[in-house]
């Protein structure tokens, strides 16, 4: 029995290329019998992501916390330190920073941007602080110029969780350049995936190597193992499908594109529905290009009901949309007693009144148009 109705529509559908073009893309693998560890198909995956993603130094992971989790250790941030972080993301900024012996100290967000607000970072610079750990959340890009500026003066590493933001250009710049590090996920839901895959783009080349032993649980050669490490390779069959992937990303961003167009479209001018600014400004105003990875909708005090309402009301009209980011990482019960949410009233607010609906490249207009309905009440 299928508990999904074939009419619902889903918050997200993974990109896929054609059937024959994947299983052309492994015949190599299955023949060579190499199906892991610095492969083929993961050579090539780095050489033209170098390229896509504008940058020198880039490492494939196995997916985007282990990229996250093999920075943190790479930059030999000094154990205990502080991180300056938001807690309006996926848990798994928060966790890689705990699981990296590092303690999160939450900042609070923009309420336009949902981005680390960069006012409010240097009152939580301590002696302890080594290190800025801001998330390009929904594909918005983070303020860099002000936290670029806020880092060198202390000293600080700046690494951007750059899981949303995958080919997006910030002034010009690609987002693979800014910080000291940025990290990628290609999870199935992303906007560009792997299956399962991660990758980190970073400044100094020197951490090439190092960010290699320590994937590989911290070997340097069959006799020396400085580092505590993972298992953190992306395996062959993973890079072939991003390597077919690759080849229909910009076509899958543009789709998304009109879907975004027909979501604005629909939504505009209803009472209490505040859309995400960086669709509704100019591109020359918010600086950035856009890679539509999510469509998040804010529902304020003037909305005919509350955001969980409004949720459940989807979900009864076979519409899954999710409260992301809701609860927030500071609020989380594996963090109970340890971190509050009341010292970031500004995202605790979002985060109770934000919704992401349906958004994926094949997302049809006419479903989009019924989404808009049932909001519009
Ligand atoms: C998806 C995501 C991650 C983790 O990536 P995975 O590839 O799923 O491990 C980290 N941070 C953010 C903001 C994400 O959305």
């Amino acid at each position: 029995m299928n508990l999904i109705l074939s009419k619902d529509i889903l918050v997200t559908r993974s990109s896929m290329p054609d059937f024959d073009e994947y299983t052309n893309e492994i015949k190599e693998l299955w023949d060579s019998h190499w199906l892991t560890n610095h492969g083929v198909k993961a050579r090539e995956l780095k050489e033209q992501l170098k390229k896509y993603l504008q940058t020198d130094n880039l490492e494939l992971t196995v997916n985007g916390h282990m990229a996250l989790e093999l920075i943190l250790t790479a930059l030999k941030l000094p154990a205990g330190s502080e991180v300056i972080t938001t807690p309006f993301t996926f848990v798994s900024t928060t966790h890689s920073i705990v699981r990296c012996g590092l303690k999160p100290v939450f900042c609070d967000i923009n309420p336009d941007t949902y981005t680390i607000d960069v006012d409010k970072i240097e009152s939580l610079i301590t002696d302890k602080t080594s290190a800025i750990l801001p998330v390009h959340v929904y594909g918005n890009i983070c303020d860099d110029d002000a936290i670029s500026k806020i880092a060198s003066k202390h000293g600080l590493k700046v690494i951007y969780d750059a899981a949303h933001a995958f080919g997006v250009n910030y002034k010009g710049t690609p987002v693979s350049c800014l910080g000291d590090a940025s990290i990628f996920s290609f999870h199935a839901t992303k906007v560009y995936n792997t299956i399962e895959g991660g990758a980190i783009t970073f400044k100094d080349p020197s951490l090439s190597r190092v960010i290699e032993e320590i994937r590989d649980f911290g070997i340097h050669d069959e006799e020396s193992i400085p580092y505590v490490g993972p298992n953190a390779k992306m395996n062959e069959f993973a890079a072939a499908m991003g390597i077919c992937n690759l080849r229909h990303v910009n076509s899958e961003i543009e789709k998304r594109g009109k879907v975004v167009e027909a979501y604005i479209k629909g939504l505009s001018g209803i009472e209490g529905v505040k859309l995400n600014p960086v669709f509704t400004t100019s591109i020359e105003s918010s600086m950035q290009t856009l890679n539509y990875a999510y469509f998040p909708v804010l529902f304020t005090d003037e909305y005919r009901m509350s955001r969980d309402e409004i949720f459940a009301e989807l979900s009864n009209n076979g519409i899954k949309s999710r409260k992301y980011f809701y609860p927030l990482t500071n609020e989380i019960e594996a963090y109970k007693g340890i971190f509050d949410s009341g010292s970031t009233p500004i995202a605790l607010d979002i985060s109770k009144r934000v919704l992401t609906l349906p958004m994926y490249a094949d997302l049809e207009i006419s479903d989009v148009e019924r989404i808009c309905k049932i909001i519009a009440g």
